[in-house]
């Protein structure tokens, strides 16, 4: 690029050099393209590009670096800490990426890096298989399972990353590279949890696993305590097929909740069970003779009815989040989340546990660059709410002050569900030592001068 030209005429420039569209501040869709899922981060990139494939990524990656612009990269715009946007950046947004190509016969599946989990799970879900995304159909597949992955299969199937047997990915240098157990093998080991690190992954490769039949749906309880520390000891000595996501949150206004309810904090637990309708009874049994369940909505169908969607672009929330692994959660820590939760002045809040164990801690602990394998819970808080400066930092004090009450000590945290809050120190959070030196490695290797830095980021080091 020739830098005697304004940034704006070599932005144009760009356009004609590839085949995905460049979206400039004067463009009329400027606006809609620059939104992310979280209504907090309202940045003003320099320009979306809308890339077509993995050359235009290559093209885009010379571009920035030749005139200097900072690097984000967007596939489904969720992320918690940010990352997929940034004042004055260059934006490489991946959603254009969105052909899947299934071998069922195979077991496999290559999906662009720009599809969602809804998108992915529908496609293969009509061919009697499966892989394990999170709880909500919109987000990105490219940022969650560069993270980990932590959804409804994750005690069947494990993280994400676990069925991940390959990538595609253009590196800093604009090398088109497929990573795997064999080719780039550390690449792909740091892949797996690294985050967007390492380069811009334009494909996914995944193993599908067979799904004949699925049992899901939410569960809803009184937030006492007893049910919760029983809930949490049920689901940690269930059957591998049986995962479940359960939160304390006040009761959303929809027609199957009593209208006497509505807005009331309950303890809602979202079952999950791969496998034999009658064994998915036969494990949920326990679980309803906790309590008279307030509602009971579990039904055999499709996996992906169990995700949540998003709201209407009119009606994101901003969002505040901390999260963290921990071995235990008795009466103690149940007690703590159930006071936490009565202390949110947010209109909607999630005080949230994930019971892992199963496949998720088959994995060894430095197997992949997601290390915290022998967690058997984690703990989240989620507040979403509308306002000011004010109100961010009242909610960004409960999230934190919630997490010291129910873990005041852990096992780190999730990289996915790093906030802005977290600060700068989020990877020292998210990676112990060994694996934070190890990225550290890799990413010398690829991008050595920490182009792609607007992630959790790793710092290049011998
Ligand atoms: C409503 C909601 C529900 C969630 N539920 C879950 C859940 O159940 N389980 C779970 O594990 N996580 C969950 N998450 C966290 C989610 O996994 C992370 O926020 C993830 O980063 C979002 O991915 P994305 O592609 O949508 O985000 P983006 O904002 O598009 O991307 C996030 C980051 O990922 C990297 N990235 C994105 N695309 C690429 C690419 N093509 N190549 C290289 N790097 C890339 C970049 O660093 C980017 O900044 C949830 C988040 C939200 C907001």
């Amino acid at each position: 690029m020739d830098k005697r030209f304004p940034i704006e005429d070599q932005i144009e420039m760009l356009g004609s050099m590839i085949r995905g569209t460049v979206i400039p501040p004067h463009h009329s869709s400027y606006d809609a393209a620059r939104m992310v899922a979280l209504a907090q981060f309202d940045c003003r990139p320099t320009a979306i590009v809308r890339v077509a494939n993995a050359a235009d990524v290559a093209a885009v990656l010379n571009f920035a670096q030749a005139t200097d612009l900072p690097v984000a990269v967007r596939s489904g715009g969720h992320s918690t800490g940010g990352h997929g946007t940034a004042d004055g950046a260059l934006v490489i947004d991946v959603r254009d990426l969105n052909r899947i190509d299934i071998d069922a016969s195979g077991r496999t599946a290559w999906a662009g890096a720009g599809m969602t989990s809804g998108e992915v799970t529908r496609a293969v879900e009509q061919y009697g298989l499966i892989v394990g995304f999170g709880d909500s159909a919109g987000v990105g597949i490219a940022g969650l399972t560069l993270g980990g992955g932590i959804g409804y299969l994750v005690r069947k199937h494990g993280l994400t990353i676990d069925s991940l047997l390959a990538v595609e990915i253009v590196t800093a240098s604009g090398d088109i590279l497929i990573a795997d157990e064999h080719h780039h093998a550390e690449l792909f080991w740091a892949l797996r949890g690294g985050g967007g690190n390492f380069g811009v992954v334009t494909r996914f490769k995944y193993k599908l696993h067979p799904l004949p039949s699925f049992t899901g749906g939410p569960l809803v309880f009184p937030p006492t305590p007893e049910i919760i520390a029983g809930f949490a000891a049920l689901a940690d000595a269930a059957p591998n097929e049986l995962s479940a996501i359960a939160m304390i949150m006040p009761l959303p206004p929809i027609p199957t909740i009593p209208v006497q309810a509505h807005g009331k904090l309950a303890f809602v637990a979202m079952m999950a069970y791969a496998g034999d309708p009658d064994a998915a009874q036969q494990a949920l049994a326990p679980f309803r003779a906790l309590a008279t369940p307030l509602a009971d909505k579990g039904a055999t169908g499709p996996y992906s009815s169990l995700y949540m969607l998003d709201p209407p672009p009119e009606m994101r929330a901003m969002v505040s989040i901390r999260s963290r692994f921990a071995d235990r959660f008795g009466i103690e820590e149940a007690r703590a989340l159930v006071a936490a939760a009565a202390s949110c002045s947010a209109p909607m809040s999630m005080s949230q546990i994930r019971v892992l164990g199963g496949a998720h801690t088959a994995v060894a602990a430095n197997a992949t660059a997601f290390a915290h394998r022998n967690s058997r819970f984690m703990v989240s808080f989620l507040a979403m709410y509308g306002g000011g400066p004010d109100v961010v930092a009242a909610q960004e004090r409960w999230v934190s002050d919630a997490l010291k009450a129910v873990t005041p000590s852990g096992d780190g945290t999730y990289v996915n569900f790093l906030g802005a809050g977290d600060g700068p120190g989020g990877a020292a959070a998210a990676y112990p030592s060994a694996t934070r030196e190890r990225l550290a490695r890799v990413k010398l290797s690829y991008d050595p001068d920490n182009l792609f830095r607007l992630n959790t980021n790793i710092r290049p080091a011998a």
